[in-house]
């Protein structure tokens, strides 16, 4: 159906140097940073996996509309288990999954990452490829599910338009 001629066309217009190098996810990435991954998921919906390393674990939402850099624009988060570091690369579960932006978290506030995130307000500064600047991540009230607001901070990397999403890092077809 629909979601799977996206990932089709997404994996027809990858672009692939070397072969598909694992290490080209942390392109971008200065060393010793914390890092985060988006991943594109095409399982039984499409949606997009927003995973941010705190604590030694990938702490990961799932975003059905993906990130936006629209700061008028609030997109729901929910959060889902924690996955190892190693798991950044989507060489796991079902469906197949494309790596859409990977790069440097920073923490630019006084509140370690860990405590923002018990407080349910989590200020990040995101260094992808697709994704710059600030951010903030939101717990909702009054949700059984873990429900979040992931919002875009009005800064020098907010566009109200989209970029071209065509240009996964890599990705991995998994059966
Ligand atoms: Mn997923």
């Amino acid at each position: 159906m629909a979601t799977s001629n996206v990932l089709r066309e997404y994996h027809a217009k990858r672009d692939l140097p070397g072969s598909g190098d694992p290490g080209e996810s942390r392109r971008g990435l200065k060393s010793g940073g914390q890092r985060f991954v988006v991943q594109l998921h095409d399982a039984s919906s499409l949606h997009f996996d927003f995973r941010l390393e705190i604590g030694g674990v990938l702490v990961s939402w799932s975003i059905p509309k993906g990130p936006s850099l629209d700061p008028g624009e609030k997109r729901l988060a929910i959060r889902t288990e924690d996955q190892p570091l190693d798991h950044a690369n989507g060489r796991f579960g079902a469906g197949s999954v494309i790596v859409w932006d990977a790069g440097e978290l920073v923490n630019r506030y006084e509140h370690s990452l860990e405590e923002s995130l018990d407080r349910g307000s989590l200020g990040i500064w995101l260094e992808g490829e697709q994704l710059h600047g600030a951010f903030r991540l939101v717990r909702t009230r009054g949700s059984s599910q873990e429900q979040w607001l992931l919002i875009k901070k009005n800064d020098e990397g907010a566009a109200t338009r989209p970029k071209a999403v065509l240009t996964g890092l890599a990705n991995e077809e998994l059966v």
